[in-house]
């Protein structure tokens, strides 16, 4: 019976690659994206359930407001009507901020002091909502078809939480950036991260806040100490590589930041140390829980 599901699907992809041949905001690519979003946003959302429920949440306080208004200025620009955006702040010593499919996304207090102010939390909101709106997600979750018994297999998992394996299920959480929780190792691609950078500096300049900011994040980073450096420092774009990109697209995302700059100081610093020690940074690939992708 799975058999002929699959061969079904093999048969009807030729079609469906037509239709789900998407392009990606700004860079422009062209992606080939197989999963209707409706089932990504939907296992995005009972992810982000499942998480915030074994999490301590932040529900009050000027850390949360700031994380309201700035995941509400990017996500009004970013421009996706069929996602829910939910913004949390987690109780956590973590370097760590993630976004699951359909704009389900949470920070830990752990990157405050590294973010210092809220031009620096909006280029990190920029880079993971980037990650939803790109489709990143889906894009790594089509490549892994294959191993969850192709569409169908997946439609059947959500339909019947059942019909998948131990090992299924860490394969489509992994895709959709939960693969710490079930030790399995998928971080996004290079190319993802960098695509998420540029996408999260227009972001973040639309929005109107200073774009050079997304560099100085990016100098924090690298003065933490090695303790606790990110891991995905080391295995991800470096930074002179990060920060050659932004400069590559600064020109443009000047512009942008010129047409719609906000009143204020959006560089005050709100929280201070970065740089310096902050907590206990986890990654993606098997040590840290419930990881989607790193800043
Ligand atoms: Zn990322």
């Amino acid at each position: 019976m799975k058999t002929s599901r699959i061969l079904a699907l093999g048969t009807g992809c030729a079609a469906l690659a037509v239709a789900a041949c998407q392009k990606v905001p700004y860079t422009g690519r062209r992606q080939l994206n197989l999963i209707p979003s409706g089932i990504m946003n939907s296992v995005g959302q009972s992810s982000y359930a499942a998480t915030l429920s074994e999490a301590h949440v932040q529900k009050r306080g000027e850390d949360n407001e700031t994380l309201q208004r700035v995941g509400g200025r990017i996500s009004k620009v970013a421009s996706e009507p069929k996602f829910a955006w939910e913004f949390s702040l987690l109780d956590e010593d973590e370097i760590n901020a993630w976004c699951l499919p359909g704009g389900y996304i949470a920070f830990y207090t752990g990157i405050l002091p590294v973010l210092a102010n809220e031009s620096g939390m909006a280029f990190v909101m920029g880079h993971e909502v980037a990650h939803a709106t790109a489709h990143h997600g889906s894009e790594r979750l089509s490549q892994q078809l294959t191993l969850l018994g192709g569409l169908v297999g997946l439609e059947l998992y959500l339909a019947n939480q059942t019909e998948l394996t131990p090992e299924q299920r860490g394969i489509l959480l992994a895709s959709i950036g939960l693969g710490a929780e079930v030790g399995v190792m998928l971080p996004f691609s290079r190319s993802h991260e960098a695509e998420a950078d540029i996408i999260g500096m227009m972001y973040m300049a639309e929005a109107g806040y200073p774009p050079e900011e997304s560099k100085e994040l990016w100098d924090r980073m690298e003065a933490l100490s090695p303790s606790t450096v990110p891991a995905f420092l080391s295995t991800h774009p470096s930074n002179d590589r990060r920060k050659a990109n932004l400069q590559e697209w600064m020109p443009e995302a000047r512009k942008k930041y010129e047409r719609n700059k906000l009143g204020g100081d959006p560089l005050a610093t709100l929280w201070a140390g970065g740089g310096a020690s902050g907590g206990s940074s986890k990654e993606d690939q098997g040590r840290g829980r419930s990881r989607a992708e790193q800043p």
